[in-house]
């Protein structure tokens, strides 16, 4: 079964402008991640990122969707 909670996304580091992999249950958890250069970063859901996110991965799974069916023909 595929869990929209235990997928990641890629944030930047507001500081090195690294890309940071955080889980979508962290965001929704707001918790705190620290990226290697030291920067810690407050995750937050409070402006609706995370549904941004959650219906970004829901449009790629489609596309995916898609993909295959255009491989199972
Ligand atoms: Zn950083």
């Amino acid at each position: 079964m595929f869990e929209i909670s235990k997928q990641t996304i890629k944030i930047d580091c507001p500081e090195c402008k690294r890309s940071i992999t955080v889980s979508i249950k962290q965001i929704t958890d707001e918790a705190l991640v620290k990226c290697i250069c030291g920067q810690g970063i407050q995750l937050k859901d409070s402006k609706g990122t995370n549904k941004k996110a959650i219906s970004d991965i829901n449009r790629s799974l489609k596309d995916l969707e898609n993909t295959f069916k255009k491989f199972g023909k």
